[in-house]
């Protein structure tokens, strides 16, 4: 046990994969410190200390047909989230001057829904033309599932990476969601692929998954090739189905990350929405493997004031 952080650190800086059984034992390992303290040696050799910065726009909001179990936004549960069918354009441009100005470099339009709506291309096509106009942003999409036809008007108004989560690992999916299926948002991330989008996924932890589904997670997000991996920290929210259960511990949140980075050791690890719940401590997620994060508001939940993320990165150097 005492060389397998040693002999796993090797591995990968010669180019081998971590295979789950090493990740199993690494899940296991019993000084959590300093497998955090490992994962955070790898992030630096493989991604040095640039730190990446997004930001969201949730561009539409609520009235969803789906069943996701975690989410505010299901027209099926009363938790009271936002509901409008598309944001202001000038709120939406507060946004991105705001995420802009704290150095963020690329932004998302996120709506929610099954699958992207297609009467609403000509006003997202606006938005972004304006964000493309009046900053230097990068442009993202995250808008459900997709087809061909959707994916090559997106790439066309300028977006370069498309974002949809796995959200857990295979085996699970259907206790989190019953309305679409894991294999479609592959598909989905498929498409966007071939028609030249790089591709953001990742998932949330805390729902109720074991260590070991987060490592199967974090093996399928390899597989796919994912080189931007948000990771969520479930937040409970009243009225939705999983509004009952515990956030996960400090510790397994800090394992997790590192777990994420020894198995995609060459991936953005991108903390995103719930890591407020940890307070002071969510920044211990930068020391554990992690290397960007979104600023500002998530979609149901409030983020930090990003004034606040940068100082603190700033400090952790
Ligand atoms: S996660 Fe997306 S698809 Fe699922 S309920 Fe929420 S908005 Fe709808």
């Amino acid at each position: 046990m005492a060389d397998l952080l040693r002999d796993t650190f090797s591995a990968i800086t010669e180019g081998k994969a971590v295979s789950r059984e090493t990740a199993l034992l690494l899940a296991r390992y019993p000084d959590q410190p300093k497998l955090w303290a490992a994962a955070d040696r790898l992030r630096r050799r493989f991604q040095g200390d640039y730190f990446h910065l997004c930001a969201i726009i949730s561009a539409r909001s609520g009235a969803c047909s789906e069943d996701c179990r975690f989410c505010a936004q299901s027209a099926r549960y009363r938790t009271g989230a936002p509901v409008y069918a598309m944001i202001d354009p000038d709120e939406a441009m507060r946004v991105a001057h705001s995420s802009a100005a704290c150095g963020a470099e690329r932004i998302s339009l996120v709506t929610s829904g099954r699958a992207a709506d297609k009467a609403a291309l000509p006003h997202f096509s606006v938005l972004y033309e304006q964000i493309r106009q009046e900053t230097k942003l990068e442009l993202c999409a995250s808008m459900g599932l997709l087809d061909e036809e959707m994916a090559r008007q997106l790439t066309a108004m300028g977006v370069s990476r498309y974002h949809c989560n796995l959200e857990t690992c295979a085996r699970r999916f259907n206790e989190i969601c019953t309305t679409h299926t894991w294999q479609e948002k592959v598909e989905t991330l498929k498409t966007a692929a071939k028609t030249g989008m790089s591709l953001c996924s990742g998932g949330i932890i805390g729902m109720g998954e074991s260590m070991e589904d987060r490592i199967e997670l974090a093996l399928e997000l390899r597989a796919l090739g994912i080189r931007s991996i948000p990771v969520n920290i479930h937040t409970p929210i009243p009225g939705t189905p999983l509004g009952q259960l515990k956030p996960l511990p400090l510790n397994d949140v800090l394992s997790a990350v590192a777990l994420f980075r020894f198995l995609n050791p060459e991936a953005v690890i991108r903390m995103a929405g719930g890591r407020q719940q940890l307070g002071a401590d969510q920044y211990r997620c930068f020391a554990a493997g992690a290397n960007g994060a979104i600023v500002g508001n998530y979609l149901t939940t409030q983020g930090n004031p990003a004034a606040q993320d940068i100082a603190r990165l700033r400090e952790m150097g």
